[in-house]
């Protein structure tokens, strides 16, 4: 099937510092309604193009030197990250990142913030996030700071969804959590994606997982894609379990 793309990544280049080239020329295509993964060791550049995407670099002091960004066919570079996300795509952080003397449900209401339409509506969506995480409704009083890692990756993904993304992009969702949190994680990703038709763009060194659930992969290595296609045959690639499924 030909899906419509979403968002094309094309040929980025990208400079920390002014000096130290980390992409080198990274092209991506993420299609409407697919879950892709952006696959590859500690250091691959994967967290540096999700910030690309999404105009993070500049507090980082890294900027796009050269390719382009669109999103719906539209250059969506060095456009306001505020304004990305009105256009839909939102990215969910590596670490989480909540606001950790605040309750949980304060932490999902934060992610309201671009829009402003009525108290029901917003607690509609609330309603609706908890729907997807039921941990999160019974620890909902809870400060965030004392939840564990796994309700903190839930936090993030549920703030984000108060936004009604189209796209997220999800930074490393399995980090520090405990194989069956990380299962617990990407099950939900999997149903958003299938009942809400939710796109992602998710940056995962968990091979493993990420290919399960992954309809496509990308695969970094020094800031370039050195293998991409449909993840269930990626998974079958020898060297793709050599290196990166650790079986062989
Ligand atoms: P990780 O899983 O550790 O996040 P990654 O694949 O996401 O790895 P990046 O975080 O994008 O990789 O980092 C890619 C390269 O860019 C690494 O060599 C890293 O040291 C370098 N780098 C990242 N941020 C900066 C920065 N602010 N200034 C200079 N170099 C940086």
């Amino acid at each position: 099937s030909t899906r419509e793309t979403l968002l094309e990544v094309n040929n980025i280049e990208v400079i920390y510092n002014h000096v130290i080239l980390v992409l080198k020329g990274v092209s991506l295509n993420v299609p409407k309604g697919g879950i892709t993964a952006l696959l590859g060791g500690n250091g691959a550049g994967k967290t540096t193009t999700l910030k690309a995407i999404s105009n993070l670099l500049q507090s980082e002091r890294g900027e796009v030197t050269k390719g382009t960004i669109r999103y719906r066919g539209e250059v969506v570079q060095a456009s306001d990250p505020a304004d990305l996300v009105r256009k839909g795509v939102i990215q969910v952080m590596e670490g989480r990142h909540c606001f950790e003397h605040l309750t949980v449900e304060e932490n999902l209401l934060t992610g309201y913030y671009t829009r402003n339409t009525g108290k029901a509506e917003m607690m509609r969506d609330l309603d609706k996030v908890y729907t997807y995480f039921p941990r999160l409704k019974e620890r909902r009083r809870s400060q965030a700071g004392y939840t564990s890692g796994g309700e903190q990756q839930m936090v993030a993904i549920g703030r984000a969804l108060m936004s009604r993304p189209e796209t997220i992009l999800l930074d490393e969702p399995s980090m520090g959590l405990a194989p069956q949190l990380v299962e617990q994680i990407f099950e939900i990703v999997k149903d958003l994606n299938e009942k809400e038709g939710l796109t992602f763009l998710l940056a995962e060194q968990n091979t493993n997982v990420a290919l399960r659930y992954a309809h496509y992969g990308y695969i970094l290595e020094s800031g370039r894609v050195v293998m991409d296609g449909p993840a269930a045959e990626l998974r079958e690639n020898p060297d793709v379990k050599e290196f990166y499924l650790g079986v062989s």
